[in-house]
């Protein structure tokens, strides 16, 4: 069963059911699920050199989470399918001054794939009606009519040849608790602690609302959002491969044909 998008309209539940994967992948085994992320892996090995080779449209893939819910791992395990040649990954922090001085899409508009290219946004516009709102960075006055202004943007750039795919990596309470004790206690992970992950971990209630808010108001046909289960990393990472595998199938991205002096052109080469 492929991960469903979200149905228009609708407002997200995102309380900790939402976080365990489905029946359908609760019960497999870890090499079920690893030949399961393999096989969507081999079909995004094979249609991205058609994407890249055509030139024509792009695929963008935003990727959204609270602290610890797995953008990292998404990158490695999904995206790392991908030949690197033919990605471009933005991560979005604190905006600078100079962005600052500009409005919100400005530096995501910069960061748009090219035809050709598989974008992905660690983080995105979306942090501009979420950590901004939680934390009151400008008043609701603004923030507000960033979800209408999201949605002419988004339709703009699927218009321009962008097809765009949405996901919230949903985890529970709990599950990133571990994941944040595990960044204390592994000496592999020590350098992800971020001690401003503990006082935005009180807001988890305030960072729901908005989330559920801004996935209910910017569900669209043109750019739709995925709620991906994310308490178990390789049911996850299987979900959200899937679903890139079925969108870029969806894009039909076909190799170029041969130019049409192929047959003189081989001739001379045979001659050579
Ligand atoms: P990751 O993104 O992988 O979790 P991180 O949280 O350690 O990594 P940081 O260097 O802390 O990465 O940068 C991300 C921070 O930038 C987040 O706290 C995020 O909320 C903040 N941020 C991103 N966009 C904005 C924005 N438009 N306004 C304010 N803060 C933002």
């Amino acid at each position: 069963m492929p991960l469903e998008p979200l149905p228009i309209g609708a407002t997200p539940a995102l309380d900790d059911s939402a976080a365990a994967p489905p029946a359908a992948l609760a019960g497999l085994s870890k090499e079920d699920l690893e030949d399961r992320l393999d096989r969507a892996g081999d079909r995004l090995r094979r249609l991205q050199p058609a994407l890249y080779a055509e030139s024509r449209q792009a695929l963008l893939i935003v990727l959204q989470a609270r602290d610890a819910g797995g953008k990292d791992g998404v990158v490695r395990h999904v995206i790392g399918k991908f030949n690197p040649m033919g990605v471009a990954i933005t991560s979005f922090k604190v905006p600078t001054p100079l962005e600052q001085a500009h409005d919100f899409l400005w530096r995501v508009h910069a960061a748009m794939p090219p035809k050709g290219m598989v974008g992905v946004f660690n983080r995105s516009h979306y942090e501009d009606v979420l950590v901004v709102r939680v934390h009151h960075l400008v008043p609701e006055r603004v923030w507000r009519p960033r979800y209408d202004q999201i949605n002419g943007f988004e339709r703009f750039l699927t218009g321009n040849g962008v097809t765009i795919l949405k996901f919230l990596l949903h985890v529970s309470r709990e599950e990133q608790r571990e994941r944040l004790l595990a960044r204390l206690d592994d000496p592999e992970k020590n350098w992800k602690f971020n001690a401003n992950d503990l006082k935005e971990r009180e807001r988890w209630d305030d960072y729901t609302r908005a989330y559920a808010d801004a996935l209910a108001r910017t569900n669209t046909e043109w750019a739709r959002w995925y709620v991906v289960p994310a308490d178990r990393k390789r049911a996850r990472d299987v979900l959200v491969a899937e679903a890139v595998a079925d969108a870029l199938e969806r894009m039909h991205p076909a190799f170029p044909s041969a130019p049409p002096e192929a047959a003189a052109l081989r001739a001379m080469l045979q001659k050579q």
